[in-house]
């Protein structure tokens, strides 16, 4: 089968012929509908072994966490509950599924979950992908196999930002989410579905402070830049944001989140732009505030973002490309225009 592969440590991604696999005792084979393309993709190509190993990656493997398809083979002795043919969504992250995190639902946490499908490990940028615990497959119960990938990442981590912050959206607070692209677009959603909150949009992508404004946001202005925490702090009556939630993660934004915060807010760090806090005590920390960040999502917060998908509650844009042409579909991805998320398709 074909599969787009990181071939070594600091080596290239290619498109390669591998071997299907054969599910084992407690197995499942899963043949892939759709995978979403992620940022953080780009960022593993290239990666020397001194980062990877200690994460327990192996090489080579397979790209692509936002994997959707269909159960197609299942191995002997393996307790499922779903048929073959079903259609499911492959959550990413392994986790152990009896650690401290996992048995309070916070499997994002698990030890074990360093290394997952598409890092570290073979994910779904191939005609077919091996669940080795099918605790990580959710039905997908009537939503589009082909575009539902997306749903399980971006769609997944920023609902585990807002449902953090969910008890602040109180009528007369202010949520502000920095960055609109393939998370931000989801979290304006749920921040109108949750709460009262007015929210605020900062996105440097005129396309993308529109659509933002489409999905519900109440305002939307250009940035992240030097002028943000003074803008929000105009637009809050010198109050501030109750909630900011930060998809881009830079140094930049950084500063303007926590410079746009009130007093008692909260400022969630998602986005993995590498930046750091340079607040202290006196200043550049909110006070009486919550300063918190995390890594993915747990398989309960997919559960539910499926379950809002499959009602019509949230929209999941996509735009979809063939696994033969992905280097089109990163270099889309990297112009920045895209107004979805791409998937590939096999
Ligand atoms: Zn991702
Ligand atoms: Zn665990």
């Amino acid at each position: 089968m074909q599969a787009y592969r990181i071939r070594s440590w600091r080596g290239a991604a290619e498109l390669c012929e591998v071997p299907v696999p054969v599910p084992g005792p407690g197995q499942v084979l899963m043949k892939v509908a759709g995978c979403g393309l992620c940022h953080s993709d780009l960022g593993m190509i290239g990666i020397p072994a001194e980062f990877g190993e200690p994460l327990g990656w192996s090489m080579p493997f397979t790209l692509g966490h936002e994997t959707t398809g269909w159960i197609a083979g299942i191995g002997p002795h393996t307790e499922l509950g779903l048929d073959e043919g079903d259609a499911v969504a492959l959550v990413a992250a392994a986790s152990c599924g009896h650690c401290r995190y996992c048995i309070t639902g916070q499997d994002n946490a698990c030890p074990g979950g360093s290394a997952g499908r598409g890092y570290g490990r073979d994910g779904g940028l191939a005609e077919y992908v091996l669940v080795e615990d099918p605790r990580d497959l959710l039905p997908l119960g009537g939503l589009d196999a082909v575009t539902a990938g997306p749903l399980t990442d971006a769609g997944s981590t920023s609902y585990h930002a807002v449902r953090r912050v969910r008890s602040r959206l109180l009528p007369g607070a202010t949520a502000v989410i920095l960055g609109a692209g393939g998370l931000g677009r989801f979290a304006v959603q749920y921040v109108r579905l949750f709460g009262a909150a007015r929210t605020i949009v900062v996105d440097h992508a005129e396309n993308r402070r529109a659509q933002a404004l489409e999905l519900g946001a109440d305002e939307a202005i250009h940035g992240v830049d030097e002028h943000t925490a003074v803008r929000i702090r105009e637009l809050t009556g010198s109050a501030g944001a109750d909630v900011v939630l930060d998809f881009v993660g830079t140094d930049g934004s950084i500063a303007a989140g926590l410079g746009a915060l009130a007093a008692g807010g909260a400022f969630g760090l998602v986005g993995a732009g590498g930046g750091g806090f340079g607040g202290n005590w006196f200043s550049g920390l909110p006070r009486d505030g919550e300063v918190f960040t995390f890594q993915g999502s747990d398989i309960a917060d997919t559960r539910a973002v499926i379950e809002l998908a499959r009602t019509g509650a949230i929209s999941n844009p996509t735009e979809v490309f063939a696994l033969a042409d992905i280097e089109d579909a990163y270099r889309r991805l990297e112009s920045g225009q895209l107004i979805g998320r791409v998937v590939a398709v096999p």
